[in-house]
């Protein structure tokens, strides 16, 4: 049984129904949705903005490479094509926390290893779960604190929409 906060986001593409199609992938497993946030792009290469969300997520027949493969499998629908390192992409799904593991396993290091310099990341999370706690360098901190922590322009970076991602019955 396992318990994951995943960081979804896309540049290519119809962005917003690729983020969607993560929601209807997992079914009754989401927990709790995020607002849909435009984000500048991370890490340097020039590109188009993202849209970002947080998704927490239940399923007790999953562990945390279950949710891994999970999360490719979705990115695989969404036709995504593995180039450039932090380069555009239709469909990117990251395990942000899983329950409370721990993990220096490149194939699935846990928490992830970049989460906590990222507000495209932190502020999402925070609106789903205003108390959150992460890890960091074996020091366990609020979010909330985390994002404070973060330079102007990185916070600056992400911006709210009005764009919503919907819990389709079914
Ligand atoms: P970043 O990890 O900095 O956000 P990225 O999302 O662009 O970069 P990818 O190309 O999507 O990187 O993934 C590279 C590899 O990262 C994947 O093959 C996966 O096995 C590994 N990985 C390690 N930890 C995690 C994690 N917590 N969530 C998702 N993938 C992870
Ligand atoms: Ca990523
Ligand atoms: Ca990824």
């Amino acid at each position: 049984m396992s318990r994951a906060v995943l960081s979804i986001g896309s540049n290519v593409g119809d962005s917003l129904a690729h983020l969607q199609s993560v929601v209807d992938g997992l079914g009754d497993r989401v927990l709790a949705i995020s607002p849909v946030y435009a984000t500048a792009p991370w890490g340097g290469v020039e590109q188009q903005d993202f849209l970002n969300a947080v998704l927490v997520v239940d399923d007790p027949a999953l562990d945390c490479f279950g949710w891994l493969r999970r999360g490719q499998q979705l990115e695989a629908e969404a036709d995504r094509v593995r180039s450039v390192r932090w380069g555009p992409r239709t469909l990117d799904v990251d395990i942000v926390t899983c329950d409370q593991v721990r993990s220096d396993d490149p194939e699935l290091t846990l928490p992830h290893p970049r989460a906590h310099e990222r507000a495209f990341v932190l502020v999402p999370w925070l609106d789903v779960e205003p108390d959150a706690m992460l890890p960091v360098e074996g020091k366990v901190t609020r979010v909330e604190t985390l994002l404070a922590a973060l330079d102007e322009d990185e916070r600056a970076g992400v911006r709210r929409t009005q764009l919503a991602l919907k819990r389709r019955s079914g």
